[in-house]
């Protein structure tokens, strides 16, 4: 009776805290507040669907995979606002980024959120393989959300990463297109400044070759789950490869060259020193 009255009158004065939660069988006292927690939303992950909007809500709530966001590629505007789905609460886990790993931290899905943007992905055309670019106004709802989400948790700049970045060996999604750069210039995830580019350059051809453990040591360092011992197999190449998607998307063949290595240097520089 004591907690009805309790809970009435909280209910008319929104200031007053509940701090008895009758849960049915039993009472949470929840007076008492740890300080030693974090947030399960550590790291935020970038994907593109491969389809369009309707496949990809679809396939998105259907079996096996979902995210907990899909940004259209022509979203709905109400008052003045895109609308963006939002498929999965972000306190739960989406099945997003299953086999994955970013500075040491693997199965990802645990520790993100997931976003799918609606795009197409690489499209075989008579003139060869196109990738399809994201549209003005999809960038625009994408930016939106991505700075509310990285704000909100405090997403350190090299914890926002493309499906490629924590699975080189499997994922090319979201593909060289994907817009990094206009996230990071709205304060979303990293990018590396040209003057420190230039410094770490040193007057290399940026075309010249570098040192494959050089280059397998920093992308380490930056996050991404690569050997160390100077052998460009395959699986390096892959690594190099989506590091350049990411960062240098006009040639992104996974040749370790001066340019790459300087960016690798510059971002370390920046964020991770
Ligand atoms: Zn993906």
């Amino acid at each position: 009776m004591r907690f009805i009255a309790v809970a009435l009158v909280c209910a008319l004065l929104s200031a007053c805290t509940v701090t008895r939660i009758d849960r049915g069988t039993y009472i949470a006292d929840t007076r008492h507040h740890a300080t030693s927690v974090d947030s399960r939303v550590r790291f935020l992950v970038m994907h593109y669907t491969e389809i369009d909007e309707a496949g990809s809500l679809e396939v998105l709530t259907g079996p096996n995979v979902s995210a907990h966001y899909v940004v259209p590629d022509a979203p709905a505007i109400e008052h003045g606002e895109p609308v963006i789905y939002r498929l999965v609460p972000e306190e739960k886990r989406a099945w997003h980024a299953g086999v994955s790993e970013w500075q040491g931290t693997t199965e990802l899905n645990a520790a993100s959120i997931g976003i799918e943007n609606v795009n197409l992905g690489p499209v075989d055309t008579p003139q060869g393989r196109r990738w399809q670019p994201y549209p003005a106004a999809q960038v625009d709802a994408l930016v939106r959300l991505a700075k509310d989400i990285v704000t909100r948790y405090a997403i350190p700049p090299t914890r926002v990463v493309g499906h490629s970045d924590i699975a080189p060996q499997r994922k090319i999604d979201p593909g060289p297109l994907f817009p990094w750069r206009a996230l990071y210039a709205a304060g979303v995830g990293a990018w590396p400044d040209d003057a420190d580019i230039a410094r770490h350059l040193a007057g290399r051809d940026p075309k010249s070759p570098a040192d494959v453990k050089a280059l397998q040591e920093k992308l380490r360092r930056y996050g991404y789950e690569v050997a160390t011992d100077g052998v460009l197999d395959d699986r390096t190449r892959n690594v190099f490869a989506a590091f350049q998607m990411h960062f240098r998307p006009g040639d992104y063949a996974g040749r370790p060259d001066a340019e790459s290595d300087a960016i690798a240097a510059a971002l370390l520089d920046k964020y991770l020193r």
